[in-house]
């Protein structure tokens, strides 16, 4: 099928609930994709977040086929050796208790949600359920991980939501505080706001709020879906905080492009999900955890710094330019988010677009870069001039 006739069937077929770029992808290798018709471009934005491995990655693809024809599911209910590996590569590397699997970040989070409740209604009872989150946060799309997103414009058209949600400003302990108290089981935070606009929390801030949770028995909670599994340059971006969370969710990069998430416990969460007590059919999925085995693999200490070598390059490149829209660089390894006034985000990534780059955007005023963390100089610098024209003209 060409691209026409591909659009033609999503349009009268498919829920129309995404904004999508118009753009059909039929193939990829590194970090290009090509349209049917063979227009190639240079992404930018890997799945958002998911390519880690980039596409047509050959180890990652020998892992998922050689667990296919092995075995391509098995329930829960059983033990198998690609899930029970994972686990330990997880722990041993982020120093966490336990793994629980989802298949995506939402879900993961639901998970998150539902142990710190459980760790205080074991503890406490009744009455200690309330989780502080951020505003500007992205917590996912169930009704639950919703209201755990402190943006109003998701809190909509969905009634009623989950209630047991407050929400404190950013790099704020002052609005932290004064919104803690007797009800809060947990607080609950991404490290580098990635929908809100690649906002990064400052260091001091989140060690006082770690230091805070600590002393009062309140759960720290770190959604990783996006920051976590090599993106910001660690494995894991709270390793480079210094802080000891009571649970990380992850997602988004963990199995190179197949579905998968999941949450990692600390010692005081480890054992709270009980028998019965959480559950899901795909969680942990042999061929997805083989992926998943395969991205941790390939990404040792020389992987992880050649991901913060290259997204310092980019920001550095980015401010070397010195364009007048640009007024901020931010973001850690390959996250990246470049602030823009005058001219609007979905406007730049238009003029990307067309001229054969794929990027994202975050927030009110962010165009957001998460290219494969294999991309290479040659692939980043041809993305980059594109870059600089659609900013420039
Ligand atoms: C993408 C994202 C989610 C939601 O993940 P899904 O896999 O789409 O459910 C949750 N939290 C953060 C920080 C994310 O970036």
């Amino acid at each position: 099928m060409n691209s026409q006739e591909i659009k033609a069937l999503d349009s009268k077929y498919t829920v129309q609930s995404y904004g999508r770029c118009d753009v059909v992808i039929d193939h990829g290798k590194g970090a290009k994709l090509w349209t049917p018709e063979g227009k190639e471009y240079i992404d930018f934005t890997s799945g958002i977040g998911v390519n880690s491995l980039g596409y047509g990655c050959d180890k990652w693809i020998s892992a998922i086929t050689e667990q296919a024809s092995k075995l391509g599911h098995i329930s829960n209910l059983f033990y198998s050796e690609p899930y029970a590996k994972l686990s330990q590569t997880l722990c041993e590397r982020s120093g966490m208790s336990r793994v629980f699997f989802a298949n995506g970040g939402g879900e993961a989070n639901e998970g998150m949600i539902k142990c710190a409740r459980k760790y205080s209604f074991d503890k406490y009872g009744e009455g200690r359920s309330t989780i502080v989150t951020l505003y500007q946060s992205f917590h996912g799309r169930t009704v639950t991980t919703l209201s755990a997103t402190g943006q109003d414009v998701f809190h909509n058209y969905f009634f009623p939501f989950t209630e047991g949600f407050r929400y404190a400003k950013a790099n704020d302990i002052a609005s932290l505080n004064s919104q803690l108290g007797d009800d809060v089981c947990a607080v609950m935070i991404e490290l580098i706001q990635g929908e809100g606009g690649v906002l990064p929390l400052d260091k001091a801030y989140v060690l006082e709020l770690a230091a805070i949770c600590k002393d009062n028995d309140i759960l720290l909670l770190v959604d990783e879906v996006q920051t976590g599994v090599g993106r910001t340059g660690s494995l894991f971006c709270f390793q480079q905080y210094g802080i000891s969370p009571d649970a990380v969710s992850f997602a988004k990069g963990i199995a190179g492009g197949l579905p998968m998430g999941g949450v990692m416990f600390g010692a005081k969460t480890a054992d709270v999900l009980t028998p019965g007590t959480h559950a899901t059919t795909f969680g942990g999925n042999p061929v997805a955890a083989a992926a998943a085995n395969c991205v941790l693999e390939v990404m040792d200490d020389a992987f992880l710094a050649s991901v913060n070598e290259k997204g310092d390059y980019i920001r550095e490149t980015v401010s070397g330019w010195n364009i007048p829209c640009v007024t901020r660089v931010k973001g850690m390894g390959l996250m990246v988010g470049i602030a823009v006034e005058g001219i609007s985000p979905k406007a730049v990534l238009a003029k990307c677009v067309e001229k054969g780059l794929l990027v994202l955007t975050a927030g009110s005023d962010t165009v957001r870069l998460l290219p494969p963390l294999t991309i290479t100089r040659e692939e980043i610098d041809t993305g980059l001039e594109i870059l600089k024209d659609a900013l420039t003209h």
